[in-house]
Parts: structure tokens; sequence; C-alpha cells
């Protein structure tokens, strides 16, 4: 792998050492460097690394307008032999792709990406720390520059990776309450993409919720509120009784990479999974009878997050606690695999 041709400007000093690595709140330090490329004249061009640090646009730059902004959310894990790994990054980048399409922005090229991704991991290796739960988590995103505010996509973009130290994330205990009035996204829309305005949008519902005492919301369908679609930035997971349910992608729902490798985990370990969907009268159903055993969340952030209990048409309900719950289950088999603790029989571990 040749990457000589991305430029590196050097940092004067690092800034490893006013990092305390075992306080970090989850994406709020930033590394030494970053990577940008930038779309002029019809192409991607000019990839470089550079120090982390402000970048200027004109005020008039479109997405400060009309949010024409993607990302995309991925980490870095290291291993006892200080090895690097990547997890299922061919779908992380699949994904920026499908989500710039949705906005009608130029895709980024594979070379780029994974060239100028290595290249600034190998850079930043020393801010991967050793041990299961630390990670360099890794935002990719792009914008639109182009200094124009009429109403059309732009044709001047920026592509930057930034890359932010992690510890394992606990959230404590997440209560969540069932959406009933506000929608996340809906047919048609742009739910399936990581489209920055999907997240902006759920601010203030989240924000009443947190005021009733609900960490999180899980959105239901736009049309009816009667199905069981996604949190705002993991996927979700109902067990009842021994059998694990989620529903099924659409253009409503982000399809997450640690979504679809719990599914693929499930059909390999004689867990009965079934992708349907999940209405709200079954859930609260099998939580009065005492079938609902769990509810967890999915994605790269936390990997695994429990649910202790739902709130829904002014009712709440409250979850068991349970010994071999499938939460654990299944953060201990990825855990594993993006460590390098486990075999890897399905090459979702990528050393770099
Ligand atoms: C990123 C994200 C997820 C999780 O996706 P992963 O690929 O597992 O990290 C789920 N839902 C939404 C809305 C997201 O933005």
């Amino acid at each position: 792998m040749d990457t000589s041709y991305i430029q590196v400007t050097p940092i004067k000093q690092s800034k490893i050492n006013t990092v305390d690595f075992n306080n970090l709140a989850f994406g709020t330090v930033f590394s030494d460097y970053m990577f940008e490329c930038d779309f002029k004249n019809g192409e991607w061009q000019n990839p470089v690394i550079k120090p982390y640090g402000p970048i200027s646009l004109e005020p008039s730059a479109r997405v400060f307008h009309y949010g024409q902004a993607v990302f995309e959310g991925m980490k870095a894990y290291k291993d006892e032999n200080e090895d690097i790994f990547l997890f299922r990054p061919d779908q992380n980048f699949k994904r920026i792709n499908q989500s710039a399409e949705r906005l009608a922005m130029p895709a980024f090229p594979e070379k780029f990406f994974f060239d100028g991704l290595k290249k600034l991991l190998h850079l930043e290796k020393d801010w991967i720390k050793k041990g299961v739960g630390n990670s360099l988590y890794i935002r990719p995103f792009v914008i639109a520059t182009q200094p124009a505010i009429s109403a059309s996509p732009a044709n001047e973009y920026k592509f930057m990776i930034i890359l932010s130290p992690a510890q394992s994330y606990y959230a404590g205990e997440v209560q969540v309450i069932f959406a009933e009035k506000y929608s996340r996204s809906a047919n048609g829309g742009v739910g399936f993409a990581k489209a920055a305005g999907n997240y902006a949008a759920q601010f203030y519902p989240t924000k009443l919720a947190n005021e009733k005492g609900y960490q999180q919301i899980i959105w239901t369908d736009a049309n009816t509120h009667e199905y069981l679609e996604e949190a705002g930035t993991m996927n979700i997971f109902f067990r009842i009784g021994d059998k694990l349910i989620t529903a099924p992608n659409n253009d409503r729902i982000l399809d997450g990479v640690t979504r679809k490798s719990i599914i693929h985990l499930a059909e390999d370990n004689n867990i009965d999974v079934e992708v349907r969907r999940v209405s709200v009268a079954e859930i609260k159903e099998a939580a009065r009878n005492g079938e609902l055993k769990e509810i967890f969340g999915s994605g790269t952030a936390a990997v695994i997050n429990p649910i202790v209990g739902f709130g829904h048409g002014g009712e709440d309900f409250k979850l068991p606690k349970i010994e071999q719950s499938y939460a654990s289950f299944f953060k201990e088999k990825l855990l594993n695999i993006q460590y390098n603790i486990s075999e890897d029989p399905y090459h979702w571990r990528v050393k770099i």
C-alpha cells in the first residue's frame, strides 16, 4: 500500500500527554491529526493529513443553510500485541456513499477512504489504548462547502476524518419511552442515511423525554406509531421468551453494522431470531405476562446498551433482571472479535 501521495503536515507537539485516558467524556477529545480531501471541478482531489484544528469556510457554505452533510461512526481497536484492527470497515465505506447519494452528494473514492484512514491511524497509533473497552472512535464526514445559498446541491464538498479516543461506554440505567407523537423519519425520507439533520430533529423530542425521566426515545413508524423501529443512534432488539426480535430494515431505519452482526451471531449460536415488524401492543402484552425478558440497543459507540424499562401511554414497565442475558452474550462475542481475543470465522476483523 503506497500512501505517500497523501501529504502530511507535521504537528509541532503532540497533545497526547495532556489527555487523561481514564477519564474521557465520549466525543470531546480529538487526536493530533485529521484527514481532509476536497471535491472541486467534478472530482475528489488533494487528500492531505494535517494537524487537527479549525477549518475555514465561507458563511454562505451550503452545509450551514441546507444541512447537506453525512457522516459515519467506526472504531479502531488494539490487541495485546499492539496490532490495530477495524471492524467491518467495508460496511461503513459503503454506507457513507449510500447516505451521500440520498443527499445528492458525490461518492467518495474507496482508495482515498482506506488509504487516508490507514495512514491517519498509523500516525495516531499511540491514541489507541490497549484493553477491552478502549478504542479510537473514527468520525468520517462530508459537508457541502460551496459558497452559494440557492437551495440546490453544492458543487464543492469537503470529506474529513477526525479521531476521538473513547473508553467503554456505560450509559447508566436506560429507561426509554416509545414515541407516540413525534417521528424520526418517514417513508421515502432519509432515515436510512446517516444524515446530520436526522439527529438535530431528534433533540427537541428527546429533551421533552429527558424532562419526563426517560433517557432515550424508541421511535415508532411515523404513520401509525404502532410499530417499534429504532432508537436515535442505535438499532433495537427485543427478547420475548427465548426469541430475539428486531425490525426489518426499510427507508426509515438505519442499517446498523452492529445490528446485522448480532443477527448473524444469533443464527450461528442457535438463538431463534426473527426480523419482522414488532408492535407496541405485542411488547406491552409480553411485558404484562412476564414473557418480555430484554430490550437492548446496538451501535458502534456503546456496542450493546441494555434497557431497564419503558414507558408508553402513560404507563411504565420494568424489565426483569436476568442472569444470562442475550445483551451480555452478544456484547462479549463482539468485543472478543473486535479485540482479537477470539477467532473470527466471519472475517469481520481487519488488521491495518
Ligand atoms: C449509527 C446508527 C446506528 C448504529 O449503526 P452501527 O453501524 O451499528 O454503528 C443505528 N441507528 C442510527 C439512527 C444510527 O445513526
